[in-house]
């Protein structure tokens, strides 16, 4: 058996890649795609108007901010109830535990010796540690292990590293398998179709060097190609809505309405800070701090450099009602750091993001035209269900009461966004409807179940076409409780396993 991958994105040969502190560079530069969405209605000038989704060998692991987390129990019970039979907690938990070479942990929930690096980070800042103890001046408990099952309270993030490198997916499971003569990896090449004959696909059109080319498959085509792009091409080949299909003038292959429904995101806030002196990474863009941190990381694979920047994190209650916390908080060692986050004036600041992670509204993903050279149109309706902005309002008050415990005031100026004079919950809420920004998750577009409206079945198989199956972020039924790399990592493991004879 031989196996092709094709990767629209370039090779990670970037340095900045593998280097946890050039986060920051990595989560803005040239190997993201920058798709724009539909607005929904009411949300500001100043949110992100674009969706970011990577374009590099080895997809979003190799750019983002390498968070590990897992989720709840209960987001895979969640997952059984709307039809992923076989991916309940103690389904997919071995899967989690087979990935994983865990640095610090080895017990009923954690594993040594899997291919993906999971680590504590090697240095914290003393600003996070700060605001960890300013969430617990406010009543969170602290919690050594976000990934035991149960995530309340805030405390250390572990990422997925390892000693002192990115753990990617293409540094952990493609690059120790490159020797092998049956593997062939194509990057700076684009799928612009499946090729389905007699309802089984038999292989894929791309074009690469700008040159159109087919590429045949003796047993399966496995689209991997992130919650965006994955449903944008079952659609351009005639995998989707039959109805929606047929305006665009699309042959029809199989009629499957779910495609590109169900799209779910973690939106954001973020609450910037000035501090009263360099009591933040932000130091570092001075190029002697810089110079110091580089030497200290080429000599030692230590100090600032070696950390993601967001060492500390919290999951506490937006909704009280909820079983499980639903505010994911990231202490941001900075400000500009990311994305669409403003820089302080005057250079030191930090940040507070928090997300929704448990988002009711659903949004689309559906086809602009037939070609496959345009965007397609992304509608994430965040906010549609008002549910969602609620929650994340109180989670906003809650965030701004730990910035106001003594073991963090000290360091601070001023809050910066929002302006201080915005207190009360109305003036929350208006500035997190106008100021919310995507968190780069978007998921759910090919939903896995057995219903009508599911893409694909829970051995990943797009319904009503044989030879292809769907391994990535969209077949996820919800969201879970956060960051979903390591989810995507734990989908991969289970493919393997399915597609193995
Ligand atoms: C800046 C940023 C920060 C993030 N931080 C975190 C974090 O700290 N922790 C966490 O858990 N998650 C984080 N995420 C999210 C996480 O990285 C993604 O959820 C995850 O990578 C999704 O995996 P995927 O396999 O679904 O798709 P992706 O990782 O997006 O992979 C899809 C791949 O398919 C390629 N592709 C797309 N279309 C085509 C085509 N037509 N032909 C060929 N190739 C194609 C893309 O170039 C890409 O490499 C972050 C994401 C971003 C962008």
């Amino acid at each position: 058996m031989s196996v092709a991958l094709l990767e629209e994105g370039p090779p990670d040969s970037s340095p900045y890649i593998h280097i946890p502190g050039a986060y920051y560079k990595t989560a803005q530069g040239p190997l993201l795609k920058r798709l724009p969405w539909e607005p929904p209605p009411g949300l500001g000038p100043s949110a992100t108007p674009t969706m970011v989704q990577a374009s590099v060998l080895g997809g979003g692991s190799s750019v983002n901010a390498m968070i590990y987390i897992r989720g709840v129990p209960s987001d895979y019970e969640r997952w059984v109830a709307l039809g992923a039979t076989g991916w309940s907690y103690d389904d997919v938990l071995p899967y989690f535990k087979r990935a994983e070479d865990n640095n610090r942990f080895c017990n009923d929930v954690h594993s040594i010796g899997g291919p993906l690096g999971v680590s504590d980070i090697d240095y914290i800042h003393p600003l996070t540690r700060a605001w960890l103890q300013a969430c617990q001046q406010a009543g969170l408990p602290y919690n050594p292990d976000f990934n035991s099952g149960n995530q309340t309270g805030c405390g250390l993030y572990q990422i997925t590293a390892k000693n002192g490198r990115r753990s990617s997916a293409a540094v952990a499971y493609l690059k120790p398998a490159r020797g092998r003569s049956n593997l062939r990896v194509l990057t700076k090449t684009t799928v612009t179709r499946i090729i389905v004959e007699n309802g089984k696909a038999v292989g894929v059109e791309c074009i690469r060097n700008g040159n159109n080319s087919i590429l045949w498959a003796e047993r399966e085509v496995i689209l991997s190609a992130g919650a965006i792009a994955t449903p944008k091409l079952l659609m351009l080949s005639g995998i989707g809505s039959a109805d929606a299909l047929e305006r665009q003038g699309i042959p029809v292959h199989v009629d499957l309405p779910g495609v590109g429904q169900n799209l779910q995101d973690h939106i954001e806030i973020s609450l910037i800070y000035q501090l009263n002196g360099p009591h933040s990474y932000d130091k570092y863009k001075r190029p002697h701090w810089k110079a110091a941190a580089g030497l200290n990381y080429a000599l030692f694979r230590g100090g600032p450099a070696s950390s993601n920047l967001i060492e500390g994190g919290a999951f506490w209650w937006g909704n009280k009602s909820e079983k499980a916390p639903d505010i994911q908080y990231f202490m941001v060692v900075g400000a500009g750091i990311e994305e669409g986050v403003d820089a302080v004036p005057g250079g030191n600041g930090c940040t507070v993001n928090l997300g929704q992670i448990r988002p009711r509204s659903r949004g689309e993903v559906t086809l602009r035209s037939a070609n496959p050279a345009d965007t397609p149109v992304i509608a994430p309706r965040y906010f549609s269900d008002p549910y969602d902005l609620d929650a994340i309002t109180d989670g906003t008050m809650a965030a701004i009461d730990i910035m106001e415990r003594p073991a963090i005031s000290r360091y601070l100026t001023a809050r910066q966004t929002p302006s201080p004079m915005i207190r009360a919950r109305d003036e929350i809420k208006d500035f997190c409807r106008k100021n919310a920004h995507a968190a780069l998750h978007p998921s759910g577009t090919c939903r896995m179940g057995e219903d009508e409206m599911a893409v694909v079945d829970p051995r990943l198989r797009v319904r009503g076409i044989e030879g292809l199956r769907v391994a990535d972020a969209s077949i996820m039924p919800t969201l879970i409780s956060g960051n979903p790399n390591a989810v995507c990592i734990m989908i991969g493991e289970r493919a393997a396993e399915f597609i193995r004879p």
